[in-house]
């Protein structure tokens, strides 16, 4: 019926890392989004789950074919510090196998209490829920790995935080929801079989040609490092930032997880920060590659044991293994720039031309996205007329533009399949989610549209994709979620 394949391979594991748990009915239950094409990737029953025993699944009050829900558990580094966490207000229906043999978590987030809520009441709120589906979607069309929405359904039951907000349940789509946390949650344990059948299961679920490494655990550590640094860089290249980088919303699968105060960039400032409780800019635009190797050693600690028995060794191997991170991100992000400006080929200089450019749009305070496209359809000289500041970075470009041997019509294309004309603008989200807390929901599908195709530059949509007017107070996002 409505096409549910769950399979339950995360609930093998020893009974340390789930708990069981029904999701708590709620009131009055009704669609805001149910993510079509998603589903039907998935496949999905469109039109059976359109119903409303779609909205019974999405909203917990009726569990589908074949789930066992459960909460599963983990700790992790928030803010620097060490805390044993766990979902707490999410619930595991299960894992879909997709016609293309996929298999994906199905999630329900803000579907009630379970035994890691602590003080928290297991709800969330509509506004982030939306917030998370929209980025989401966002990011999966700008080729970023990433955690998707499904459905967002409002339960008709009010949740108190800062203000009164209606509450909403978001399906979250995932390749997993094994974190660096979840194995930290083993190694505080002390518990070294559970440990080793989370390392077990997460190479067998996300990197199973590591099977028969000689060290599992060290080659498990290589692996994550590689596509966090990728996926990092990614991020920077289209000037996402994350947030909330505890090691409990970093992904082993190496997707974007766990959206909270998240937002993209306008103006160009390595030290951007949004979410309002990160004081210290400790998850800043220009800090994520670094903490993403602070998470990364926190990982490689949680592994020691399993690395070597020798404390010694595996504190050395380990060490060797985290090192690679900074060259495999530099070299990311750098092929990523090289593209963004029409560069085929590599020159030594490339690094210095890069950031001799970022330097020059902190100073001119520049749009980040909207430098890339002016610059991707011959808009150079008008920024170079309106800032003649510009002009010497622009000579040098072209010079090296004109070393290698490509036609205007191929950097062209290069260029506009690495800079988006679209991303989430601040002030369009906040406005699509605003209309759709009050039951107007055109502006949120009009977005989510856009967003669905960044690259498209012969579907200019000025009103979606301009930057915003220059704001006398900076953007903040709030954690109350
Ligand atoms: P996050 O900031 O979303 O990564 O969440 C950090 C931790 O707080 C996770 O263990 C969540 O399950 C938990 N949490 C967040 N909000 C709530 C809530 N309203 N009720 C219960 N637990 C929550
Ligand atoms: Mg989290």
């Amino acid at each position: 019926m409505s096409g549910w394949r769950l399979e339950h391979t995360y609930a093998k594991l020893p009974p340390l890392f789930y708990t069981p748990v029904e999701p708590t009915p709620v009131r009055d239950p009704h669609y805001v989004v149910f993510n079509v094409p998603l589903a039907l990737e998935l496949g999905l029953d469109v039109e059976a789950l359109e119903s409303d025993d779609g909205v019974a699944i999405f909203s917990g009050n009726r569990l589908p074919d074949g789930a066992f829900p459960i909460a599963q558990a983990y700790a992790g580094h928030q803010f620097g510090t060490f805390t044993a966490l766990g979902d707490g207000r999410a619930i595991l229906l299960g894992e879909q196998v997709a016609p293309d043999g996929r298999r994906v978590d199905i999630q329900l987030k803000g579907a009630g209490q379970t035994r890691y809520s602590r003080r928290g009441d297991g709800r969330a709120a509509l506004g982030p829920m939306l917030r998370e589906l929209v980025i989401g979607e966002a990011m999966h069309a700008l080729g970023i790995p990433t955690t998707r929405g499904l459905a967002v359904v409002a339960t008709g039951e009010p949740v108190y935080r800062e203000r009164v907000q209606q509450g909403a349940v978001l399906t979250r789509v995932a390749s997993s929801h094994l974190r660096v946390g979840t194995v930290q949650w083993a190694a505080a344990h002390r518990d070294i079989d559970a440990l080793r059948a989370i390392v077990g299961y997460t190479i067998d679920r996300h990197y199973p040609t590591l099977r028969d490494a000689e060290r599992p655990a060290l080659a498990l550590l290589d692996a994550v490092a590689e596509r966090q640094a990728v996926l990092i860089a990614k991020w920077q290249l289209v000037g996402f930032v994350h947030g909330v980088m505890n090691t409990d919303n970093m992904s082993l699968a190496g997707e974007t997880i766990d959206y909270g105060p998240c937002a993209f960039i306008d103006v160009y400032d390595p030290a951007t920060v949004f979410s309002s409780i990160d004081m210290q800019g400790r998850y800043a635009f220009g800090n994520q590659p670094a903490i993403a190797e602070w998470n990364l050693a926190r990982f490689a600690e949680a592994l020691l044991p399993l690395i070597d028995p020798d404390g010694e060794r595996a504190l050395d191997l380990a060490r060797a293994s985290l090192e690679r991170f900074a060259r495999l991100y530099e070299r990311a992000w750098l092929d990523g720039m090289r593209a963004k400006l029409g560069l085929f080929t590599a020159e030594d200089d490339d690094r210095a031309l890069v950031d001799d450019l970022l330097a020059w749009m902190t100073a001119a305070k520049a749009d980040f996205t909207w430098t890339f496209v002016e610059l991707s359809r011959d808009g150079a000289d008008a920024m170079r007329r309106a800032d003649p500041s510009f002009g010497p970075w622009l000579e040098r470009w072209r010079a090296r533009l004109a070393r290698q041997p490509r036609d205007a019509r191929e950097v062209t294309s290069l260029m506009r399949r690495h800079n988006p004309i679209v991303v989430p603008r601040n002030h369009r989200v906040e406005e699509a989610l605003s209309a759709a807390e009050q039951g107007s929901i055109a502006p949120l599908g009009a977005l989510l549209d856009a967003l669905r195709d960044p690259y498209d530059y012969t579907r200019p949509r000025p009103e979606l994709s301009n930057p915003p007017p220059p704001a006398d107070v900076p953007y903040r996002t709030f954690c109350g979620t």
